[in-house]
């Protein structure tokens, strides 16, 4: 299987702060729901009721994680309610 072309080819701190801080400010902008916390298989924990780890979509929000490549869940499903994430909030500042 081919290796995927990374999503961002620079890695260049700075860009990818700049990358960091637009995705976050436009997902708040636009009310992105694509968390958990907006997702119907959460817990009131925030943990993933299908057992899929979510570190990276929960907490402070980023547009990508730590292996960089896009935060993102394939299982997401828009929730009835969106719980509160205390990462989240501390993050969108
Ligand atoms: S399905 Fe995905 S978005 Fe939903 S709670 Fe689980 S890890 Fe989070």
């Amino acid at each position: 299987m081919a290796r995927r072309e990374p999503i961002l080819k620079t890695t260049d701190p700075a860009e990818l702060a700049a990358v960091e801080a637009r995705f976050s400010a436009e997902a708040a902008a636009f009310g992105l729901r694509f968390r958990c916390a907006a997702c119907c298989h959460v817990t009131r924990a925030l943990s993933c009721s299908l057992g899929y780890p979510n570190a990276a979509l929960t907490g402070p929000v980023a547009a990508r994680d730590g292996r960089g490549e896009p935060t993102s869940c394939k299982y997401f499903e828009l929730g009835e309610t969106e719980l509160d994430d205390p990462g989240a909030q501390a993050s969108a500042g």
